[in-house]
């Protein structure tokens, strides 16, 4: 019995299984549009007036 995820872009389910190969994405495509997202969003919140914070702020944990 598989596991099936919902792609996170678009919704297709997808088994989880080694042949998924872009799950939890249903395809390469879907993979690269929500690391896009994310991407941009990250670009977005850096290019913002970064007077609130000290400089003795430790950078943030990488995020894997
Ligand atoms: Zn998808």
């Amino acid at each position: 019995m598989a596991t099936v995820v919902e792609c996170p872009t678009c919704g297709t389910l997808v088994e989880w299984q080694e042949a998924s190969r872009w799950r939890p994405f249903c395809s390469e495509r879907c993979k690269l549009i929500d690391l896009g997202d994310w991407a941009a969003e990250r670009h977005r919140i850096a290019g913002e007036p970064a007077d609130e914070l000290a400089a003795d702020t430790p950078p943030p944990p990488k995020p894997y």
